[in-house]
C-alpha cells in the first residue's frame, strides 16, 4: 500500500567520495560528502517498490521501505574493510543527525583510522616496505593528522653500476650482484677488511688497491 511518501536520512561525516550505488529496485544513487567546513552531508532516501519474480510469469510487487535501503547502503559502504570497518555513513533516527549520534559517528570513524594506523604501523616495523600499506591507511593517517615514515612514496630506486639491477640508493653492497658500491660502509658492517688491514691478508679478493672503485664478485652472477 502507497502511503504517504516516508524519507530517511542517510548522514555522512566522511569527505570521502563514495561510488555511487546501484541496486535494480531504485538504479544508481551518489551518497553525498559533506562541504568544506560543513560537519556532515544528508542524502534523503525514500522508498522502493521491488519486484519479485515468483516464476512462470508471475511476479509480485514488494515494498522496501526508506529505512530498509538506507541501512543496506551504510552497511555496504561501512564493511568492506576488516573488523570495526566503519567509514562514517550512517542512519539517523530522525530528520536531522542529533549531537549525539553525530560524536557516536566519529568516535567509531577515529577509533577504525587509529585502527589501520597501528596496522600499517606493525606492517612498516615488519617490512619498512611502503608497498605494504595500503591507501585505506595513509588516507586514515592523514585524516588524523599523523605524521608517519610511511606516508610517502618510497625513494626512486637506482640502477646497480656493475648489474644494472634496481637497488635502493646508499646500499653498500649490490643485493643482486655481491658488487661492493660503498667501501666504507660495507667495511663498518664488517662486510669487507678495513683498508688498512688489507695488505696482510692476501687470501681475500678485494685486494686490488682501487680505491673508490667498485669491485664485482662474478660468482653470484652466475645461474
Ligand atoms: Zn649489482
Amino acid at each position: 500500500m502507497e502511503t504517504k511518501s516516508e524519507v530517511v536520512s542517510l548522514v555522512n561525516i566522511s569527505t570521502e567520495k563514495w561510488p555511487p550505488r546501484h541496486r535494480t529496485y531504485f538504479g544508481s544513487l551518489e551518497v553525498r560528502s559533506p562541504a568544506p567546513g560543513e560537519p556532515f552531508a544528508i542524502t534523503p532516501i525514500r522508498g522502493c517498490t521491488g519486484v519479485m519474480d515468483l516464476g512462470d510469469k508471475r511476479t509480485t510487487d514488494i515494498r522496501i521501505t526508506a529505512r530498509e535501503i538506507a541501512e543496506d547502503i551504510a552497511r555496504e559502504i561501512n564493511g568492506d574493510s576488516g573488523e570495526g570497518s566503519f567509514h562514517g555513513v550512517f542512519v539517523a533516527a530522525g530528520e536531522l543527525p542529533t549531537a549525539a549520534e553525530l560524536s557516536d559517528a566519529c568516535r567509531r570513524l577515529e577509533e577504525f583510522q587509529r585502527k589501520l594506523v597501528a596496522a600499517a604501523d606493525l606492517e612498516w616495523e615488519r617490512t619498512k616496505n611502503p608497498m605494504f600499506i595500503t591507501d585505506l591507511e595513509r588516507r586514515a593517517a592523514r585524516q588524523l593528522g599523523l605524521e608517519k615514515p610511511w606516508l610517502y612514496d618510497p625513494k626512486p630506486l637506482v640502477e646497480c653500476p656493475v648489474c644494472a639491477e634496481k637497488i635502493k640508493p646508499g646500499v653498500a653492497v649490490c643485493r643482486s650482484c655481491g658488487a661492493i658500491l660503498d667501501r666504507e660502509k660495507a667495511a663498518q658492517y664488517g662486510l669487507v677488511p678495513p683498508r688498512r688491514a688489507r695488505r696482510d691478508r692476501s687470501d681475500t679478493r678485494a685486494e686490488a688497491d682501487g680505491a673508490g672503485k667498485q669491485e664485482h664478485e662474478p660468482d653470484k652472477t652466475s645461474q
